[in-house]
């Protein structure tokens, strides 16, 4: 017998997430009730993941909750906020049990991992589609904006831009990597991105601006400088890339995907040169996962160096794996 809404809602979706004491009021009702900590601001993001458009068809299920969730944390890790609550809007060509099973799993799994409480949604018939809204808070007036850097801040970028851009090609059959254990290691930096919500938090004490890497460093790095009112300056061998992606796609492709590849869930930020030996001591750069990649300037856009020499890459439109690029949420 097919699963009425109600048993659906019951079965995998009451209990997904954290137990968090500031919900007196969860799944159940006609909306819920969140009790948000004084002296703090509201942080909310939104972001829909289609089936086809952004991930694969016949993706594992515990991927698309997963990835629909961490897409949505980075936002709040972007912002140094805290996230406490989800609302989850499903929309499902059928209410097939394992499918839900899977999901609801990879959803879950990290909900807890951060802490984060699912309370409420909407489950609708058709193409499949999962949008999820997050929200969380931050100490009033202390959140991390795209716009805060100047001229004469490092640019830092967390991680290893580019592993998820190979990693949607492998799935799409776009790329073929001889080495198994780095293809494993590629396809899963697609399939399950980690938020860098612990970073971001720390960044209030450091940064004057941060974003997200949904779209390629390259373009979102630009849109930190533009928001700051700079450009930027990137250094081609500073980029870090993982010794996985060396190996599928050799040096000058990896910083190419690193620069310009998308789905990474990384944090961009500035720091003001007074205080980037603060941070370095503080959260010393191995142990945390990031590097120094330039510096924000005067003047507009973001140019690439090799040495001294500017190199020449078309921000928009590359074309990788002469495929199709699955676009981000973001678009
Ligand atoms: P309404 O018609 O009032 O919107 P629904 O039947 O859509 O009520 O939802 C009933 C309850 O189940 C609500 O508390 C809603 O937030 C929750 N809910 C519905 N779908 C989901 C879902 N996919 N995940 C989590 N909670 C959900
Ligand atoms: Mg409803």
């Amino acid at each position: 017998m097919p699963l009425t809404e109600f048993a659906l809602i019951e079965r995998f979706f009451r209990d997904c997430g954290a137990v968090r004491c500031d919900v007196p009021l969860g799944v159940g009702d006609d909306a819920a009730l969140l009790e948000t900590p004084p002296g703090t601001q509201l942080v909310a993001a939104v972001d829909t993941l289609v089936e086809g458009v952004h991930f694969p068809p016949g993706s594992p299920p515990e991927s698309i909750g997963h990835r629909a969730l961490a897409v949505n944390l980075s936002d709040i890790a972007a912002m140094g906020a805290r996230p406490a609550w989800v609302l989850l809007s499903l929309t499902l060509p059928r209410a097939d049990e394992a499918w839900l099973s899977g999901f609801a799993a990879g959803l879950s799994r990290l909900a807890r991992a951060h802490d984060v409480a699912l309370v409420g949604g909407d489950t609708t018939r058709g193409p499949l589609s999962v949008t999820i809204q997050v929200l969380g808070h931050v100490p009033a007036g202390t959140a991390l904006l795209r716009s805060g850097g100047s001229a004469g801040d490092v640019l830092f970028v967390s991680g290893t831009p580019g592993d998820a851009a190979a990693g949607l090609a492998l799935e799409q059959g776009r790329l073929r990597v001889d080495s198994e254990p780095a293809a494993g290691y590629l396809r899963d930096r697609f399939r399950f991105p980690e938020p860098r919500l612990a970073l971001g938090e720390r960044l209030r004490e450091f940064a004057s601006a941060c974003i997200d890497v949904s779209d390629g460093l390259l373009g979102d790095a630009g849109k930190l400088a533009a928001a700051s009112g700079c450009g930027a300056r990137l250094e081609l061998s500073a980029l870090p890339v993982s010794d996985a992606l060396l190996r599928a796609v050799g040096a000058s492709r990896a910083r190419e995907l690193a620069l310009t590849g998308g789905d990474d869930y990384e944090l961009c930020f500035a720091v003001p040169q007074s205080r980037v030996a603060a941070l370095q001591q503080t959260l010393p750069p191995r142990e945390w996962g990031y590097a120094r990649i330039g510096v924000l300037r005067e003047g507009q856009g973001v140019q690439v160096y090799d040495a001294d020499a500017v190199i020449d890459i078309s921000h928009s439109g590359f074309d990788h794996f002469g495929g199709a690029a699955t676009p981000s949420p973001a678009d």
